[in-house]
This record gives C-alpha cells, sequence and structure tokens, in this order.
C-alpha cells in the first residue's frame, strides 16, 4: 500500500473517501498511464471545491494495478498524483491523504480493493468511524470494498442510465452525489 498524506494530523473532523479513476477524472480501459492522460470531471472538480469549503476533507483511495504491471513508470505516477493534486487545488478543492494498491490481482495483496484495508487505513489516519463514513467509487469493486468495510458505500455511474443499485444509492455524477450526501449540512 503507498500512502501519501498532506499533514500528519488530519485538518478536517469530516471527510469523503473517493476513488480516483471513473470519478474525479475519466478511467481508460489501458488505465490512466501519465499526467497527459488525466482527464478531468469538470463536475467532479466543483463537487471538491464545494466539498473543501463544507469543511469536509477528500482522500483518495485507487487501485492503480498498472504500476506493478510494468504499463505505469514510477515517475509518470508521481507526475500524476502531484497533478491532480494540483488542478484539485486550483479548482478550491483540497486532497487531505492517498491511498493507493500498486500490485496486480494475481500477486495476493491485503490492500487491492475490493479488500477493505485501504478504507481502514484511512479511516485511521482521519480518525473516523468507517461506519459514519461514505466511499464514492465508480465500480462494483468499490462497493465491495465499501462493504467489506462496513462503510456506505456510494456508485458513480455517470454514462450508465441504471442508477437503481440495490446495495448502494448511485448517482449520475459526483457533484450529484455530494449534494444529495451533504446538501442539508451545507
Ligand atoms: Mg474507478
Ligand atoms: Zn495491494
Amino acid at each position: 500500500m503507498l500512502v501519501w498524506l498532506g499533514s500528519a494530523k488530519p485538518r478536517h473532523r469530516r471527510f469523503l473517501l473517493l476513488d480516483r479513476d471513473g470519478v474525479v477524472n475519466v478511467n481508460r480501459p489501458d488505465y490512466v498511464k501519465s499526467l497527459a492522460e488525466v482527464c478531468f470531471y469538470p463536475e467532479a472538480l466543483e463537487a471538491l471545491g464545494l466539498l473543501e469549503r463544507n469543511g469536509i476533507g477528500v482522500i483518495l483511495i485507487s487501485n492503480q494495478s498498472g504500476i506493478n504491471r510494468g504499463l505505469i513508470a514510477w515517475d509518470d505516477f508521481w507526475e500524476m498524483h502531484e497533478g491532480v493534486l494540483g488542478r484539485v487545488e486550483e479548482s478550491g478543492g483540497a486532497i487531505q491523504a492517498a491511498f493507493y494498491c500498486p500490485h496486480r490481482p494475481d500477486e495476493r495483496c491485503e490492500c487491492r480493493k475490493p479488500a477493505p484495508a485501504m478504507i481502514f487505513a484511512s479511516c485511521r489516519f482521519a480518525g473516523i468511524d468507517p461506519a459514519q463514513t461514505f466511499f464514492a467509487g465508480d465500480s462494483a469493486s468499490d462497493m465491495e470494498a465499501a462493504g467489506n468495510a462496513g462503510c456506505r458505500g456510494v456508485r458513480i455511474l455517470r454514462t450508465q442510465t441504471d442508477l437503481s443499485m440495490p446495495e448502494a444509492p448511485g448517482y449520475k455524477t459526483l457533484l450529484d452525489a455530494v449534494v444529495s450526501i451533504y446538501g442539508n449540512s451545507f
């Protein structure tokens, strides 16, 4: 598990956990391999600004098996990480921490989602209870990871039309999800 912490201690009291590819930026079937391939969803950047302005910290939790598949170079990976942080900040948002799994499925690591390890680690850093925490992702394995961690899964469906998910509420965009989850407390 790769861990990046923006500060030694959490700056917020409330946090939203987010998958990255397919939630903050457009995912690619051949992996998002460099900063040049990171295409942000404008509405997601807006959502991240809204969260920061309302005192809700954001933590990224992302499988990045492209690293150990040999498809993503380490320099490119960290440049992407810095680039995402920078662009989010330009939009008025902030990422407080990021947890990445670099492993391939066949390595049978403990961190790759749907395992709950990265969610647990992020909740320990943030000092929050998984049961009171939302994890927003775009894939079934994200919802499984949320279930395995005992936290609340929120599925971002974007191009899919079926918004009814038996196990987790589904939203078309991250902005829709954020407004729905926190709207009353903004
Ligand atoms: Mg994803
Ligand atoms: Zn792993």
